[in-house]
């Protein structure tokens, strides 16, 4: 099996800057950024995307959203984000291992590239 890039930045053998963290959940910095917050949460279990997600999952995804609403305040600008969970080549999902973006610090437009 082909190694998984963000399990590798779990394992921390991938250097990765980490922002948050929890017993299921990590928080790191996107290398890309495409706003003046971009951070990643995901999970530490490798679950390929959210087409893979069974109901056991639905504790997990409400704590990235969780996360997300804290980390808002914590590292982002408060109030206004956008979280984004591409799924599928074709919307854009290029790491196959499920993540949320967080974005926040400017304005976003409607619909989405
Ligand atoms: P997606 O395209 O939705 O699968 O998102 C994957 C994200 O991972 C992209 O925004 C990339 O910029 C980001 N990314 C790729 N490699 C790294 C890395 N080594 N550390 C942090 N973020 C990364």
């Amino acid at each position: 099996m082909s190694k998984c890039l963000f399990c590798e930045i779990i394992a921390g053998r991938i250097p990765g800057e980490m922002v948050g963290q929890t017993d299921s959940l990590v928080a790191f910095r996107d290398i890309n950024p495409q706003a003046p917050v971009h951070v990643l949460i995901v999970p530490k279990e490798h679950i390929e995307s959210m087409r893979s997600l069974e109901k056991k999952h639905a504790p997990l995804v409400g704590e990235m959203a969780l996360m997300a609403q804290q980390l808002a305040e914590d590292v982002g600008y408060g109030q206004d984000y956008r979280l984004v969970m591409n799924t599928g080549i074709n919307a854009g999902q290029s790491v196959f291992h499920l993540h949320m973006h967080l974005l926040s610090g400017r304005d976003f437009t409607w619909p989405p590239g």
